[in-house]
């Protein structure tokens, strides 16, 4: 595994790949692997020939400086993880490489980027995800890019980013990786304390149980593990208006700031339920 760290550097060595025929897959993160992060590298191993895994903390998609300077880092261990799961590139630019000084240019994705996350983290988050992932689309070239359904109002102002702007590339969803209590992994669960951790589980908990029998059951899930989320909606997953069929939850657990959301077949509103109590709402394993 290569470690590039210029911008000239990552196009060049993309140019080659591609001149030799090589599909390039690219895995957008901000390091701190866990099995979330695996699971795309493993897609992008076995969909692509060249496998580039970026890591890159983004400064321009952070709302709280606290939430950035506590950010955990190790660029050792990530660089293990991702040479053994195959990449061949691990592309970690110092952050004057992505923004020179004189840098200007934003790119975003308006309305689908103002509700829930947008809403909660201001008009600053997605449009710094979107032009940092522009950027890397455009360091990187790649034929696919991978990334999780556990962001997934970021899926959808990213699949519309790459409509609007014609990149010519796929993007691959892949379905939310959890710990074996049902909680979401994420590079901020480390910062739980024991009791902070039990508490956490109660997100997923009361997805699921919203998933069968509406949002209020699920919000009294919520309750019950002393949980009041900045949001608990069912929202449509590509325009992210409400109702939809995307359950989404954000909530502070302690100082930690954790998401979740789930799909279901159908929008669980217990008029719904009412009217086909038979037809149970089944989650979906996959986007
Ligand atoms: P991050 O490093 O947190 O920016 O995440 C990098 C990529 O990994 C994003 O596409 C995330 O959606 C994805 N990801 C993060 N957590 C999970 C998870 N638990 N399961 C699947 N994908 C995840």
């Amino acid at each position: 595994m290569r470690t590039i760290r210029t911008v000239a550097g990552m196009q060049a060595h993309s140019r080659a790949a591609r001149a030799e025929g090589r599909r390039i897959g690219l895995v957008p993160t901000m390091g701190a692997f866990h099995g979330g992060h695996e699971s795309l590298m493993r897609a992008a191993r076995a969909g692509s020939d060249e496998m580039v895994v970026s890591l890159f903390v983004n400064p321009a998609q952070f709302d709280d400086p606290r939430d950035l300077a506590a950010y955990p880092r190790d660029e050792a261990r990530d660089a293990a993880v991702a040479e053994r799961l195959g990449a061949d590139v691990l592309f970690a630019p110092p952050p004057e490489e992505v923004y020179p000084a004189g840098f200007a240019t934003t790119v975003g994705v308006p309305g689908l980027s103002d509700v829930l996350e947008g809403a909660r983290r201001g008009p600053a988050h997605f449009a710094g995800v979107c032009t940092v992932v522009a950027k890397l689309f455009n360091m990187v070239a790649p034929d696919i890019a991978y990334f999780g359904q556990k962001d997934a109002q970021q899926v959808a102002v990213l699949r519309r980013m790459t409509r609007d702007l014609d990149f010519p590339l796929a993007l691959e969803v892949l379905p939310t990786i959890r710990e074996a209590d049902g909680l979401a992994m994420s590079s901020r669960n480390a910062r739980l304390s024991a009791a902070e951790r039990a508490q956490a589980a109660g997100l997923s908990a009361a997805l699921k149980v919203a998933a069968e029998d509406g949002l209020e059951a699920g919000r009294a899930v919520l309750a019950a593990y002393g949980i009041a989320p900045e949001y608990f909606a069912a929202v449509d997953p590509d325009t992210f208006e409400e109702p939809g069929r995307l359950i989404a939850v954000a909530a502070r657990v302690g100082d930690t700031r954790l998401i979740d959301n789930v799909l279901i077949e159908r929008a669980a509103t217990p008029e719904r339920r009412g009217a086909d109590p038979k037809g149970a709402v089944r989650v979906l394993p996959t986007p």
